[in-house]
């Protein structure tokens, strides 16, 4: 439930890409922003904020069960380490995972979401069935755990359960060790419609699709056709890892995003996640599409999964997003920074998603934009950010952090993103609810206690999880 409807003026606020003095903000009784209006006097009533705001962005791309493995599989323990030994580990953990398990461990990584400054976040579900596979009595057992949760913490959410069929391109069935994924376009499509019939305020659904290799073509044709006229999002995982490019060229003769704006009827409410080995073809053939993109960039560093063409995908205008997919890092600034970072290393060269030709000299504020709007579409949102008929969140930055100090705020963005660390989010604020104050989540102590004691239970340590 929002607050009642409440006034709000804040020094400065980022609208429409810049910097706009003397904002007065009004959350309406649905949560929200009723009113947005620059160069206004200080109304009688209103809350004045203690510093600029920005909107809040969306986090495209979250698997909530993952934040009990950060940090527990960076040892070595065989001659070499890669993106599939990881995966087997990370099954041993989703293997463990109960729904009480589950919703301690997403209270704590989204209320770590809104501090790291996003306000809603889109959960890539695949943990349906009970540990043994068998199915829950009620099968949304799993995904109502994750709506108690972003309840719990105050963030939005968009829920996309994932339809999982089979281990790989050759395959006809799911591995042992996946048998809680398994789903049929049948069970997507009534997991979705009843997370909509809940009718809560702050959750959306649509669908997804895990990867070329863990779907049929069929089944991937029947999900699109069940989705006709309908403009949810529809997530897919796509070319991660080399070697799922070169099992899905030896399977169809074709690279897996080539694949899909060949056979699958690409549009708007697509959502390409990682596309990390792309073609200059394939980035055109998207951009004509109209799908998104879903950039992972702490992930993609750490499980080694390569570098994007960053540079090809803004200039092609294909929409950007960022996503905190294994929970590595749980904030937005790093995501960004990532982001420029690995194109840095690997170009030898410095602000490479900066566009001065076009006006926009500064890095973070190209990347912030866009993934400001990429991140809605990500999310299913046709109205976001500071604007009237979007939902009531935003960020209040603490003027005092210190990444800050001695700068003027035209550059505020700059330092936001590239001078770390910093605690910069002072309040957040969640469709027209305080979730966040004085850098204090409201329920933060209590949610940590509860994930600890479920981290108890689960019994991980690196001995077990890397065995
Ligand atoms: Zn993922």
């Amino acid at each position: 439930m929002a607050d009642p409807p409440q006034l709000l003026w804040a020094p400065q606020a980022w609208l429409d890409g810049r910097w706009r003095d003397a904002v007065l903000l009004r959350v309406a009784a649905d949560g929200r922003w009723a009113e947005v209006r620059p160069d206004a006097p200080v109304p009688a009533g209103a809350l004045r904020l203690s510093g600029p705001v920005l909107p809040g962005l969306v986090n495209a791309h979250s698997h909530a069960f993952q934040r009990a493995f950060a940090g527990l599989a960076e040892r070595r323990a065989q001659a070499h380490d890669d993106f599939w030994s990881w995966r087997d580990h990370m099954y041993r953990v989703a293997l463990r995972i109960g729904p009480e398990q589950l919703e301690a461990v997403a209270s704590q990584l989204f209320a770590e979401l809104l501090r790291g400054g996003y306000t809603q976040v889109c959960e890539f579900h695949y943990l349906h069935h009970e540990r043994d596979g068998a199915r829950y009595a009620d099968p949304l057992t799993m995904s109502r755990a994750l709506v108690r949760a972003a309840a719990r913490a105050g963030i939005g959410l968009t829920l996309l359960p994932v339809l999982y069929q089979r281990a790989g391109f050759a395959q006809a069935g799911l591995r042992d060790d996946q048998r809680r994924f398994a789903s049929s376009v049948e069970d997507v499509m009534r997991w979705r419609d009843a997370v909509r019939a809940q009718r809560s305020p702050r959750v959306h659904a649509g669908v997804a699709i895990h990867s070329l290799r863990a779907a049929a073509p069929a089944s991937i044709a029947a999900l699109v056709e069940a989705c006709a006229g309908d403009d949810g999002p529809i997530h897919i995982h796509v070319a991660e890892q080399t070697g799922e490019v070169d099992d899905c060229l030896a399977a169809t003769g074709e690279r897996p995003i080539q694949w899909l704006a060949q056979h699958a009827a690409l549009d708007a409410r697509w959502q390409l996640v990682h596309a990390t080995h792309a073609s200059a073809d394939e980035i055109d053939a998207v951009a004509r599409s109209g799908a998104g993109v879903v950039l992972c960039p702490s992930t993609e560093a750490n499980l080694g999964d390569g570098v994007p063409d960053l540079p090809r995908w803004l200039a092609a205008g294909v929409p950007l997003s960022v996503g905190s997919d294994s929970q590595i890092t749980r904030a937005w600034r790093e995501e960004l920074r990532w982001l420029d970072y690995a194109q840095r290393l690997s170009l030898r060269r410095r602000n490479v998603a900066a566009a001065p030709e076009a006006g926009v000299p500064s890095t973070a504020q190209r990347l912030f934009d866009a993934t400001l709007a990429g991140g809605a579409r990500a999310a299913g949102f046709s109205h976001w950010g500071l604007s009237v008929g979007a939902p009531a969140d935003l960020l209040v930055i603490d003027r005092d952090d210190a990444s800050l100090l001695g700068l003027p705020i035209m550059h505020w963005l700059d330092a936001l993103v590239f001078s770390s660390p910093g605690r910069p989010w002072r309040d957040v604020l969640c469709g027209g609810r305080w979730v966040v104050r004085e850098h204090r989540h409201a329920d933060g102590d209590a949610i940590a206690r509860d994930f600890t004691a479920a981290m108890a239970t689960l019994g991980l340590d690196s001995s077990q999880a890397v065995a």
